[in-house]
Order: C-alpha cells, then sequence, then structure tokens
C-alpha cells in the first residue's frame, strides 16, 4: 500500500531535519508523498523541491502550517499545494513572524526575571530558520542545564499560565485561509482534536465557523489520535462535507517518539486521500 505524510517540520521552523533531510527519509522510509509544513515560512520549500526533484519516488507537496485565533483559541491551519512565491502570503507570514519575534523578546525578558541567563542573540544564533517559537527557547534552557526535558520547561516556564508565557499576535481563520486559497492552496484544520480530547461538539462549534471561511479538510489522521479521536474527525468531517488529511507532524529529535510518516507506530496515511486534496487545490 502506498503512503504519504501531510504535516512535517524543519530547520525553518522548529524541526531539527533539513529540507533535504526530510526528502532523504521519506525516500529511505518509502513515503509516496510528503509535504513540508513549517510554522509560519516557506523559506524551507525551496530546498525541499529542489531535493525531491532529483529522484521521482517521493512526490514533494509545498505546505505552510499558520496558527490562527478562533473563539479565544489557538487553531492551526496547514495549507497545502500553495504557491510560495504569492506576495499576498508572505507579507501575512512576514507580519506574523514579526509579532513571533516581539513576543520571543518579552519571553526572553521574563525568563531573565526569572534568572535565566538567556539572551536575544542566543536565539537568533541557534535557529536554523527565520521562524523561531517556544520549543527553541526550550532547548536553549535544557542545554544550559537548567532543565532535562522539554515538557518540564513548558510547564514551568513557557506553556500558557506559566511565568514567562506571553500570548502572540494572531491572524483570524478568514485571512489565513483566503490567503492560502489565493495562492492556489487547500486549507486544512490540523490536528483538531488535542490530547485526550474526544468531543465532537467541539468540533462542530468550531467547524461551523471556520465552514464559512471555507475550509476544505481536517486531519483525520495525526500521530497523537486515538482510534476513537480518529472515527470522530472522519464523521464530523462527513456531516460537513470537508475531506480529509493526515500527517505525522515529524519534528525529528525535537520531539521524541513521532516518526516521519509513522507517528507513534500506528500512523499510516492512505494514498488516496492525496488524489482528493489535489483535485480540490485544481478546482
Ligand atoms: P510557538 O510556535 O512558539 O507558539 O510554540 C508552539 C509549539 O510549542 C508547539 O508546536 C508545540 O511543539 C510546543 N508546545 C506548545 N504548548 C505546549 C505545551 N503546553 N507543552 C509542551 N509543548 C508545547
Ligand atoms: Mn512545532
Ligand atoms: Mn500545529
Ligand atoms: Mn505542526
Amino acid at each position: 500500500m502506498k503512503f504519504i505524510d501531510l504535516h512535517s517540520h524543519s530547520t525553518a521552523s522548529d524541526g531539527s531535519f533539513s529540507p533535504s533531510e526530510l526528502v532523504a527519509k521519506a525516500e529511505e522510509i518509502g513515503l509516496s508523498a510528503l509535504a513540508l509544513t513549517d510554522h509560519d515560512t516557506v523559506s524551507g520549500l525551496p530546498e525541499f523541491l529542489e531535493a525531491a526533484s532529483k529522484n521521482n519516488r517521493c512526490e514533494a507537496i509545498p505546505g505552510v502550517e499558520v496558527s490562527v485565533e478562533l473563539m479565544g483559541k489557538e487553531v492551526h491551519i496547514v495549507g497545502l499545494f500553495i504557491d510560495y512565491t504569492s506576495n499576498a502570503l508572505l507579507e501575512m507570514l512576514c507580519e506574523i513572524r514579526k509579532h513571533r519575534n516581539q513576543r520571543n523578546e518579552l519571553i526572553i525578558t521574563k525568563l531573565q526575571g526569572m534568572g535565566f541567563d538567556v539572551t536575544l542573540q542566543e536565539l537568533f544564533d541557534v535557529a536554523g530558520g527565520e521562524s523561531i517559537g517556544r520549543p527553541l527557547l526550550a532547548k536553549i534552557l535544557i542545554e544550559k542545564g537548567y532543565f532535562s526535558e522539554v515538557q518540564e520547561v513548558f510547564d514551568k516556564c513557557l506553556k500558557r499560565g506559566a511565568p514567562a508565557y506571553c500570548a502572540r499576535v494572531l491572524p483570524s481563520p478568514d485571512k489565513a485561509i483566503n490567503e492560502i486559497h489565493k495562492a492556489g492552496g487547500v486549507a486544512v484544520w490540523a490536528h483538531p482534536l488535542y490530547r485526550a480530547a474526544n468531543d465532537r461538539t467541539y468540533l462542530r462549534k468550531m467547524l461551523r465557523e471556520l465552514t464559512k471561511f471555507g475550509i476544505d479538510a481536517m486531519e483525520g489522521h495525526y500521530s497523537a489520535f486515538s482510534e476513537a479521536q480518529s472515527r470522530a474527525v472522519h464523521d464530523v468531517a462527513g456531516e460537513f462535507s470537508l475531506l480529509i488529511s493526515g500527517g505525522s507532524d515529524f519534528h525529528g529529535t525535537n520531539q521524541k517518539g513521532i516518526e516521519l510518516g509513522k507517528g507513534y507506530g500506528e500512523l499510516s496515511v492512505p494514498y488516496e486521500l492525496l488524489e482528493k486534496l489535489k483535485a480540490k487545490a485544481e478546482q
């Protein structure tokens, strides 16, 4: 059976593999298609597509993952098959990264206030790409010996409600979905269920809004999903006539336990999903 992975991260955001290393890994494990979907940046895509063009075993899909705010919640929208030279898309992503950088400065000030020796310059020095998020800060604090696990840093400093947390300004879902569409892409609600949540009422409530803005699909296959969660997403997608996407959300060694294409071992995203998503993008 042919299988695919439509959600992954490189060093352009918070993954540990470079875009070409991701392509090599995808070929090694026999993936038929892989999408690179870095947070709020498309800067890894030229290298990604170039690496994949050197063979025709693994189809490379240009993507991006945009964080938006809907009804007080942070929601992630993955764009697939995007034209990453689209000016309006690039402008939106640039604006989002500006807010990321402003937040990083505020977080660092708070961390310094808590007594941690860490600077903005160090963050830039360690960053592989232009979209810098909290996981990198966690990595620095671990390397300095303050903590041993990423989760510990989030719990004690970085998660919502923790002392060094700062909110960042997020775009609205209609803006993100609209720019993805204008760039020729399909818009996917990424990991619509979080952790152990399995709430169909929540999915329906959010989708009543997201469908107004033209969301095309939901991730029905995801590393962290139980069978029941996957079934809930598939059922509700059917109610709203949405397509299904799926991926591992691979971050390399920055997210332990998750393998490209395989998630925690049980993930298997069928190739047929890609054909439907592609047909939608070509409409
Ligand atoms: P950022 O892009 O800076 O908002 O960071 C988001 C990333 O941080 C997510 O993709 C997760 O990898 C990680 N993250 C967010 N919240 C938590 C949390 N409560 N615990 C552990 N990791 C988290
Ligand atoms: Mn991430
Ligand atoms: Mn996400
Ligand atoms: Mn992701």
